[in-house]
């Protein structure tokens, strides 16, 4: 008999954002770096959309993308290993919304619901901000928020355009 890997690999959506020097690079690299860390894997990448800063002002634009992983990483192990990303690629906490030159959050993973201090998933705004919704409908439009029961498509219906422009990279 063969045996499994001793628990089972999930799908994890997380969020990557870049405002700060060379964005587009940075946003690749931090996938390149999630693809090598331990226990996960890249799966799928969204378009690049450049997004207008949301719930600051005075900030330069954004990069932003969502892709998927698998990966045997318990929630609280991938939010070190993203947070140690974010690090070793120079980005320094001083204040909230701050521009930086990478932030990578955990969107959804699985279908699981977690409040513990640190971590909460799925993210609490991801459901408003249309720089993750667009990214999300791109890769898994039918999918379904585990708390509020929509999938991401009607989501992004519910949202105001006015304040948050999102626009694939390539078309600009
Ligand atoms: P926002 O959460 O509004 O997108 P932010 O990404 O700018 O803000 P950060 O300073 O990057 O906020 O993160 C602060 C802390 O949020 C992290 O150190 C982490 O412990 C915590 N956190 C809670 N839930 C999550 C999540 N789902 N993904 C990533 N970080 C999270
Ligand atoms: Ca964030
Ligand atoms: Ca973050």
């Amino acid at each position: 008999m063969v045996e499994g890997p001793v628990s089972e690999a999930k799908t994890v959506y997380i969020a990557i954002g870049s405002n700060v020097g060379e964005k587009l690079n940075n946003c690749r690299k931090a996938i390149d770096l999630i693809n090598n860390s331990d226990g996960c894997t890249v799966r799928g990448i969204s378009r690049f959309y450049r997004t207008e800063p949301v719930g600051v002002t005075a900030q330069d634009w954004y990069v932003n993308a969502v892709i998927h992983i698998e990966t045997i990483l318990g929630p609280h192990e991938l939010l070190r290993c993203l947070l140690s990303i974010e690090s070793d690629m120079g980005r320094v906490r001083r204040e909230k919304w701050e521009a930086r030159v990478i932030d990578l959050d955990i969107l959804l993973y699985g279908n699981e619901i977690i409040r513990m201090g640190e971590l909460t998933v799925p993210h609490p705004l991801m459901h408003q901000r249309r720089f993750v919704l667009m990214p999300m409908v791109q890769l898994n439009p039918g999918l379904i928020h585990p708390v509020l029961g929509k999938s991401m498509s009607e989501l992004m219906d519910d949202l105001e355009i006015e304040g948050q422009a999102v626009v694939p990279l390539s078309d600009i």
